[in-house]
């Protein structure tokens, strides 16, 4: 892409209510756009690396069975009465509305803005679920939730409209459950592999409900975060401080002593719902054996602009953002210095060349000073910035920086494509 046609444009000021970095740095980077307090667009930059984060996700729940769908925002406040949770002191996130009515426009039914989708999808899998042979199906949509969060100063991390993975699992018996679940945890784990955050993320302990004494967490460490866990090196698990009781450690073996604690942000949440929602809004099937019997569930939830929000705060240096190369908007940022013929003639081939080879480029093609183009590069945090000027030129070179060191090394003008490509 070329700079010069990106409507946005970077600035060096944020919004003076903002407080967290990820949202200062994606705002002066013009990843974003604050609507107002944890409600934010993504803009063309922003929206690159939050497709990129959800593709990862996406590969991840298809290579374990899940099945895309888009499940609508609305919602009937039937489903919730019947799982108990349509009234705010149950709930306290929602965001209601109603239906038009004629002339009494607005006091029509009531309606919800989902929060989570278990009342929804259970509902319209009573259409598709009636034998054994029905099961398991493991539906999953990314979707927009809404969530009026009492407080919201984390940027991206906690808003009130945001867009959540969802997949649901429903199994024929305990074994069948358990099987999906553990295969879940091992898919999460993958996509933070995959997402740079592998090393600071953990599979945490944390409240279950009725049908098992846990949840599962993925609790990435960062000082943002809002929940404090106890992480264990050794077997690369965490307790959440709500379940950190002599009962819990006693249980799963663990002594004190061994625990570290730390501040994390929850990034992922898998859940075993047993019968939760398929008693009340009567989810059953027949099996084998002719008996009805109720569906069991589960929930597995990630967020990907959490996600993206906890990388910023991880990688970010005092110049700026810092892209793991897998989801970086580009792979190479471009800059020709000197407008010279030749520079720009050398820089338009190069760009040609990479991009002709599957690398995304963002060329650099404004009218701007070296140490305007420097900073920006930096802020927007490509993985390399690659320089052309005539003194590269002259031998046939270009000037070659990773975002996270500070020396740039020439480097053969033929031989970019096979270092930016690795
Ligand atoms: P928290 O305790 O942080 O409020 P939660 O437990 O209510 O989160 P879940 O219902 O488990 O969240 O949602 C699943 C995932 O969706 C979370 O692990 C997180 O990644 C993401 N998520 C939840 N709330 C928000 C939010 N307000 N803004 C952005 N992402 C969110
Ligand atoms: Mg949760």
């Amino acid at each position: 892409m070329r700079m010069s046609q990106l409507f946005t444009k970077t600035s060096k000021t944020a919004p003076a209510d903002e407080q967290a970095k990820n949202a200062q740095l994606l705002i002066k980077a013009g990843f974003i756009h604050k609507e107002m307090a944890g409600v934010y667009d993504y803009l063309p930059l922003g929206s690159i690396v939050l497709n990129k984060i959800i593709q990862v996700i996406r590969e991840e729940m298809n290579a374990i069975g899940g099945q895309e769908l888009f499940l609508s925002s609305l919602q009937p406040k039937e489903n919730w009465e019947k799982s108990g949770r349509w009234h705010d002191d149950v709930v306290d996130v929602w965001f209601k509305t109603r239906m038009h009515a004629g002339e009494g426009y607005h006091l029509g039914p009531e309606l919800g803005l989902g929060n989570t989708h278990e009342e929804a999808l259970t509902a319209l899998m009573r259409n598709y679920i009636q034998s054994y042979k029905d099961l398991p199906a493991y539906p999953y949509q990314f979707q927009t939730k809404f969530r009026n969060e009492l407080r919201s100063k984390s940027g991206i991390m906690r808003c009130r409209e945001f867009i959540m993975k969802d997949l649901y699992s429903f199994s024929r018996d305990q074994a069948q459950h358990d099987a999906f679940y553990e295969k879940a945890k091992e898919a999460y784990l993958k996509i933070f592999d995959r997402l740079g955050l592998g090393e600071i993320t953990y599979l945490t302990f944390a409240s279950g409900g009725s049908f098992s004494k846990f949840s599962h967490e993925f609790q990435t460490i960062t000082d943002i975060g809002e929940d404090t866990i106890y992480v264990h090196e050794g077997r690369r698990l965490a307790i959440n401080k709500e379940v950190y009781t002599d009962d819990v450690l006693a249980d799963l073996g663990i002594a004190k002593e061994e625990l570290v604690e730390k501040r994390a942000v929850e990034v992922g949440n898998i859940f075993t719902l047993g019968t939760r929602f398929s008693d009340p809004l009567g989810l059953t099937f027949t099996d084998e054996d002719g008996t009805v019997k109720p569906v069991l569930m589960g929930s597995y939830g990630i967020g990907p602009g959490r996600i993206m929000g906890t990388i910023v705060e991880h990688f970010a240096d005092e110049k700026g953002m810092v892209w793991p190369a897998g989801i970086a908007p580009f792979q190479v940022y471009l800059a020709p210095i000197g407008a010279g013929e030749t520079v720009m003639q050398a820089a338009q081939d190069l760009y040609d060349n990479l991009t002709q080879a599957g690398v995304e480029v963002l060329y650099d093609d404004r009218d701007a000073r070296p140490g305007e183009k420097f900073a920006d590069a930096d802020l927007l945090g490509i993985p390399y910035r690659v320089v052309v000027s005539e003194k590269t030129l002259a031998n046939d070179q270009v000037e070659v920086k990773p975002r996270t060191e500070d020396v740039a090394q020439l480097v053969d003008k033929n031989s970019l494509l096979t270092l930016v490509a690795n």
